[in-house]
């Protein structure tokens, strides 16, 4: 049986252990985030939203008070985001609407934008005589869950949901598809940080992650890479058309705004080309462009283009007095693909069932000369039941060492080239989870 005949039989079997869709987590990635729902910006990067209260009296103004404060203080102050309104909600108020429930366990009803206009979208509790208790000051409660709550207000999902968070407490509500952050033990929406609602203060991933989305206070919309210049190099003329292509994603990519993409049409001295060490590499020459050639860079590899294949120079040090505020883009030609190698992959099947599957990885990698694999090992004790329900995907690639998230995702890729269906493999950063030693193998485990 050859390799791709293989995967038909994977395919097949996959088919029947098909049970969850698979999450892929963020390669970069605890903010656990659900995309869809992040709230527009307005052209100058800020995201408005309207609060509102639907059942407002003279007695709660206080309690109302520091739930403004506290939300104002935290997500309000860290990100690009401005909470206006905090008056009476109207039939036509849009934005978050809250409903003050003396006996209610709060909550809001869904994440980010599902809540706009939505009546008692968010329900909060101040006097907490219902079985929900407040055990410490009523003015902590108050603030602390605030938080919390406007933490789905803005799209986040609770943090201990993710595949990747080592968490005895039960998921809770829907799960995020975009993980921005390593799981975060100290989010204000994680249920196993020790810090009950971390004491409404935002951690610092949780910071980075909510700024990673709504752009950092006053920054302009995280979204979009204005430029005034980008500038396309072939290092030889034979790989023009590669820098045309490069040229043709970029300017259409409404992710960028270049005022002018330029090519450059004649040949680059041999010198200057040979010291480019992979296929694309973006220059940048202002301290403030740094972002915005890593935006260019994550806008190719979302393409497509291989991570380690473009490089990112940062070119500000050979700079004298004069800082030009184009970038470039150079190209050359692929240099001889070198083989993938591993120290070991290590096969784990969650049941017996799972063996002859991953076998058939094993075959499929063996029979890949791009790979090349000191040692195969698999696992023959049985595997926890815990550890095989934590599993984002039937097929699951846990990668170690930093070094390894390319060839886990090139690993995914070859998977999926056989035809084992992509949204049933999920690549999985261990890295963050370890502390100091990080071992060199892959695991690949199958449920
Ligand atoms: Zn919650």
């Amino acid at each position: 049986m050859n390799a791709r005949n293989s995967f038909l039989l994977v395919v097949l079997c996959s088919l029947l252990t098909l049970t969850t869709r698979a999450q892929d987590p963020h390669p970069i990635s605890g903010i656990n985030m659900l995309k869809d729902s992040r709230w527009p910006s307005r052209p100058d990067g800020r995201t408005v939203i309207e609060v509102s209260w639907e059942n407002p009296t003279s007695s709660d103004a206080q309690q109302r008070a520091w739930v403004r404060d506290a939300i104002t203080n935290s997500w309000g102050k860290v990100a690009n985001i401005n909470f206006t309104g905090w008056g009476a909600a109207t039939a036509s108020s849009e934005g978050i609407r809250i409903r003050i429930d003396p006996t209610g366990h709060p909550h809001t009803k869904g994440l980010g934008t599902m809540l706009d206009g939505k009546p008692d979208g968010m329900v909060l509790n101040f006097d907490f005589l219902g079985d929900f208790k407040c055990r410490i000051s009523k003015e902590d409660c108050i603030k602390f869950i605030a938080v919390h709550e406007f933490g789905h207000a803005l799209g986040l999902a609770h943090e201990h949901n993710r595949a990747d968070c080592l968490c005895n407490e039960d998921p809770q509500g829907s799960d995020g598809d975009f993980y921005v952050t390593p799981c975060d033990l100290a989010s204000v929406m994680n249920y196993c940080n020790p810090k009950w609602s971390n004491h409404g203060r935002l951690s610092p991933n949780d910071v980075v992650g909510i700024q990673v989305i709504y752009g950092k206070p006053g920054g302009s919309a995280p979204a979009v890479t204005e430029l005034k210049e980008i500038r396309f190099i072939p290092c030889t003329m034979d790989v023009t058309d590669k820098a045309n292509t490069l040229r043709q994603l970029m300017s259409k990519s409404s992710a960028i705004r270049a005022a002018s993409f330029t090519m450059e049409t004649k040949p680059v001295p041999t010198k200057v080309a040979d010291k480019f060490s992979v296929p694309v590499t973006i220059r940048y020459f202002a301290d403030n462009d740094e972002a915005k050639a890593n935006g260019l860079k994550k806008l190719l590899v979302a393409e497509g283009y291989d991570d380690d294949a473009i490089n990112v120079e940062n070119m500000v040090a050979v700079m004298g007095s004069t800082i030009p505020d184009y970038i470039e883009v150079w190209t050359k030609t692929d240099p001889v693909p070198t083989r993938t190698k591993f120290d070991e992959i290590r096969l784990i099947p969650c049941t017996a069932a799972d063996r002859e599957i991953v076998r058939l990885v094993r075959k499929v990698i063996d029979a890949t000369p791009e790979y090349e694999v000191k040692a195969f090992s698999e696992e023959k004790n049985a595997v926890p039941q815990r550890a095989a329900d934590r599993l984002p995907a039937p097929l699951t690639i846990r990668f170690f060492h930093p070094d390894d998230e390319g060839k886990a995702y090139g690993m995914k890729k070859l998977l999926a080239l056989y035809g084992y269906p992509i949204d049933d493999i999920a690549v999985e950063n261990m890295v963050p989870r370890m502390s100091k030693v990080y071992p060199s193998y892959l695991e690949i485990w199958h449920k």
